[in-house]
Order: C-alpha cells, then structure tokens, then sequence
C-alpha cells in the first residue's frame, strides 16, 4: 500500500525552463561539469542557479568521478568497488569552470572512495584552494565530504583547505543508520567527522537529515540534541524521495507542518541556520544563510 502512495500536491513542482536556464545548461555542456542539480533533477533548480534580485547563484558540483563505492539504500548513483582512477586534471579543470560560471557559493560534492587510500581528501583539498586562487577569495565554498571512514588525516586536511563551510550528512537519525546507509557508515562515525572539523577552526558545520523513512519525532529532536552537542551549526531537513523501484520505500510524506515545527524546535536549540520543509535538499539556498549570518 505504501509503495502506490501519491505525491502530496505540497510535493509537485514544475521543473524550470526559459531561456536562462537553457543557457546555463548549454555553457554546463561547454564546462563539462557534472551538477547533482541535473542529475537528481533537483526541483529546486530555477531557484538556486538563478541569482539576482537578492538571491544568491548556487549550485552542486560533484567530483571523483559518476561511480560510488557505497551502495547507500536511498542513492541513485552507480556503485562499484573499484572505479575508474581519479583524474588528476580535475581540481584544475573544474575550478577554472566554476570561477568562469560567476557563481557566488558552490556545493563541492563527492561519491565516496573507500578504495583510495585518503579517500579522495587531497583531490577535494586541491580543488577548494585551487577555487579559492582562481576567484581571488571570491567565491564562498562549502563541501559535502565523505565520512572518510573517520580518517583524521583526511578530515584535517579537508577542514584546513579554505573552505567556508564543512558538510557531512548524517542522512537519518541514530536507529535507522543501518536500514538507511551503507554498512560501512554509522551515526557515531559521522558525528565524529563533524565535531573533528569543528574542532580543526571551521567555522561552520553543516549536516542534513532526510524525513519520511520511518523516524519518529523524538528521535528526530533527540538527534537535534546530539548533533548541538558536537557543535554543528547548521541543520536542513527535506523528505525522502525515492529515486526508483529498487530503492527503499518512502514511509511517510512529512506534512508541510511538521516540517516547520521542527524548524521551530531546532533554532530553539541553537543552531545558527535551520532550514526544514519538503523540497529543502542539503544545498538549498545555501549561500543565502552563509551571507545572512555569517557576513553581516
Ligand atoms: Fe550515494 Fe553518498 Fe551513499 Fe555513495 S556514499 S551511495 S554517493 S549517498
Ligand atoms: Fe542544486 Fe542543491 Fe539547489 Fe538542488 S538544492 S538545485 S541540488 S544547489
């Protein structure tokens, strides 16, 4: 029964279309760089590449490559225990696409690669400074990082590289980590990266949680409570989508309401930035709390 229930109407939103985004998709082509945005067909899309009129142009850079290591059970991308190498080209490449774009704020991303020995760290390090050189300091850069299967050497060198904002999901709360994630992720672990970079000068630490797989609201509010104890700053909430049949069931459409009483109750715990609602992905609007609370 679960599986044949409908899209809530709060769920449906046209995917966008015009002129300008056909021109950024075509000039995407002539960068080749590969945005989450695309790939997920993120509804949010007009939104976050626009800009203008008081918004800030984001967008989601994915790097290492299209193939995963992991096989977490709510992901699309393809998995594979040995992927083609890195390109060692890439940190060049794609910095000199992204500061050629004009962006204000990018999303850095990553599949995870348990078969390097730093889990892709330099290549992501390399890429941040290389961004950073390239737009005089310009551009705000935030990466969403792998676990690094909680390698220290990994995390510190990814917190030191300049970056604006540290990310790592924590994607569900504590009980459902194994029916959610990879086996080689776990709750503890993930804290663990977050409370590292906190620990290493970030300035910021950011996580996102998925709703509608089965969590109950204590638990959600208890993981507010654990995430605060290690220091995160920011939180976003979104409800899971299920990318196709072979994917884990979505258990519940979280009502628009829900959404924002759990805002509610994660400012009052604290956190700098909260945002929480059924759209929201990790990335939304990324840049617009970084320059509303961090700058001014
Ligand atoms: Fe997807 Fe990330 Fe899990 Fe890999 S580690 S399967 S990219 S969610
Ligand atoms: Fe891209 Fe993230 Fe915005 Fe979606 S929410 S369009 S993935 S930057």
């Amino acid at each position: 029964y679960k599986e044949r229930k409908r899209k809530p109407d709060w769920m449906k939103r046209v995917i966008p279309g015009g002129d300008k985004y056909a021109d950024i998709k075509a000039k995407l082509r002539e960068l080749k760089l590969h945005t989450v945005c695309e790939e997920a067909r993120c509804p949010n899309m007009g939104e976050c590449w626009g800009g203008g009129e008081g918004h800030t142009a984001t967008a989601t850079i994915m790097l290492m490559g299209d193939t995963c290591t992991r096989g977490c059970r709510f992901c699309a991308v393809k998995t594979s225990r040995a992927p083609p190498p890195l390109d060692p080209m890439e940190p060049e490449n794609v910095s000199k696409a992204i500061a050629a774009w004009g962006l204000d704020y990018v999303v850095l991303t990553s599949v995870d690669r348990d078969d390097l020995a730093d889990g892709g760290s330099a290549h992501i390090a390399q890429t941040i400074q290389l961004l950073k050189e390239k737009t005089a300091g310009r551009i705000l850069v935030e990466a969403l990082v792998p676990d690094f299967q909680g390698n220290m050497d990994s995390i510190r060198q990814v917190a030191t590289s300049g970056l604006d904002v540290f990310a790592h999901n924590v994607e569900t709360v504590p009980r459902l980590q194994s029916v959610v994630r990879d086996r080689r992720a776990n709750w503890e672990q993930s804290l663990g990266v977050l409370r590292a970079a906190k620990e290493l000068g970030v300035q910021i630490t950011k996580t996102s949680i998925m709703l509608g797989c089965g969590e109950g609201k204590e638990e959600v509010i208890e993981s507010f409570r654990l995430l605060r104890d290690s220091g995160v700053d920011v939180v976003t909430l979104g409800q899971y989508m299920r990318p196709t049949k072979k994917h884990m069931a979505v258990s519940e459409f979280v009502t628009p309401a829900a959404f924002e009483a759990y805002q509610k109750a994660a400012e009052q715990m604290g956190f700098l930035y909260v945002a929480s609602g059924p759209m929201v992905r990790s990335s939304y609007r990324a840049g617009e709390f970084y320059l509303k609370n961090v700058l001014q």
